[in-house]
């Protein structure tokens, strides 16, 4: 007998919504079948969808920045994460610039995840690295890491990685087939003077930059055959001209993740007396570069959140230099961007990002032999987001429209959230294949 049956929902299989029951068994999906069978919980779903869960490919929980820590550590975050329907998490490893310190690194990061209530992963991280770098890649790989990120701005604080060994990290992707995830602005471009404030933050780093510097990147993936994953696009400019000008390498090579902040928050807000609050790097872009984002949603291949927040007393500085750069998001990113694009947005939110990151098939989609990772989602009009389950106090997306909210949060089987109220979770490291 199989220990759950949802009925009568409308399920969310390869692409399109039908009607039919889930069945999950020992954690995974048993069946989907529109007979009923029995099974020792029944979860009646009518007038709801059901989702894969959500896959946050970029959050930053229990971030040490020096003089601040990011507000959620892996429990909190991971816990407003499933009241957003996020059944699988990938935070990052502290950088490291050799070999040496990356099991170390590794192992310091997993003890901190296990308090995550949903599933996780980690991208390695690398700055101005020394050495062997295929001797890093190898072992990336054999910590059970796809992935490896780097910067190629902080060059201040040491964390920029230089043309050299971008090009012969892209190199060994090709050889590996690691993927090259990055932080792309143009280090050189940006001019933070110690008089910045907050209302300057766009003009201290422009779109430009990111455009400039992603052109180059796109340069180097094309001479190298390897393959790169830019992380938290924020100018429609940048994304237009790598269209214009990489077609070929456009989410075949080339992969565009993009943050919901990027589709609903404007410049404008840095004006306001709060402005320090809407901090970020990069910074949000004008209603102008938005509108060329949001035209352009079919060419960016995920959605990952940045979710980085800090305390509002953190963020209350007049100068640039004196505010912690980051912010939310991580259980509204659904609710926001739904609203917004509709179904259009799912896979972004699941399969290809489960693709992307070697998560797929266990997680990403609905199917029999996956795990049940499912989300409740109850579709409403005018409706708005009235909660914040971070620890973070404050919540830039108080009273923005949403597309309804999620019910229930299930992640192997077990449910973590349950109408709309945290039950429990264990989340368990996720292999990547
Ligand atoms: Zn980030």
């Amino acid at each position: 007998m199989d220990d759950l049956r949802i009925q009568n929902a409308k399920v969310y299989i390869n692409g399109q919504f039908e009607y039919t029951n889930v069945y999950v068994k020992d954690g995974v999906i048993s069946r989907l079948a529109s007979e009923l069978y029995p099974a020792s919980e029944i979860v009646d779903a009518t007038h709801k969808l059901v989702l894969p869960g959500f896959i946050d490919p970029h959050v930053h929980f229990a971030l040490d920045c020096g003089k601040n820590h990011s507000a959620d550590d892996f429990y909190t975050g991971s816990i407003a994460a499933a009241y957003g329907g996020v059944t699988t998490i990938i935070d990052f490893l502290d950088p490291v610039d050799n070999v040496n310190d990356l099991e170390l690194a590794y192992q310091r990061r997993l003890k901190e995840a296990q308090a995550s209530v949903v599933d996780y992963q980690f991208h390695a991280t690398i700055k101005n690295p020394k050495g062997d770098l295929e001797a890093f890649v190898k072992k990336v790989l054999e910590l059970g890491m796809t992935s490896i990120k780097l910067f190629t701005t902080y060059s201040d604080s040491g964390r920029r990685t230089f043309d050299p060994q971008i090009k012969e990290l892209l190199q060994l992707s090709r050889q590996y087939g690691v993927l090259i995830t990055a932080h792309i602005e143009n280090d050189d471009m940006i001019k933070i003077k110690s008089t910045d404030t907050f209302r300057d933050l766009s003009l201290s780093r422009p779109s430009i930059c990111e455009t400039s510097e992603a052109l180059k990147l796109a340069g180097f993936v094309k001479e190298t055959g390897g393959k790169l994953y830019m992380v938290h696009l924020s100018s429609g400019e940048t994304l237009k001209r790598l269209k214009d000008e990489y077609l070929d390498l456009l989410n075949k090579q080339f992969f565009i993740e993009s943050c919901p902040q990027y589709f609903v928050l404007s410049n404008d807000c840095l004006q306001q007396s709060d402005g320090f609050l809407y901090t970020m790097a990069p910074p949000i872009r004008s209603l102008h570069e938005q509108l060329i984002l949001k035209n352009m949603i079919d060419d960016v291949f995920t959605i990952g959140t940045d979710h980085c927040p800090f305390m509002k007393a953190e963020k209350n500085h007049i100068f640039l230099k004196d505010i912690s750069l980051g912010i939310g998001g991580v259980e509204h990113a659904f609710n926001l961007l739904y609203q917004i694009f509709s179904d259009q947005i799912i896979d972004k939110m699941t399969k290809n990002s489960a693709l992307i990151h070697r998560l797929y098939p266990q997680k990403g989609q609905i199917a029999v032999g996956s795990d049940a990772d499912l989300v409740i989602y109850k579709p409403e009009n005018n409706y708005s987001i009235k909660t914040n389950h971070s620890r973070c106090d404050y919540d830039l997306y108080q009273d923005f429209p949403s597309a309804g909210y999620v019910d229930s949060t299930i992640v192997r089987g077990r449910f973590v959230i349950r109408n709309q109220q945290f039950e429990n979770g264990k989340g368990h490291l996720v292999k990547r294949r």
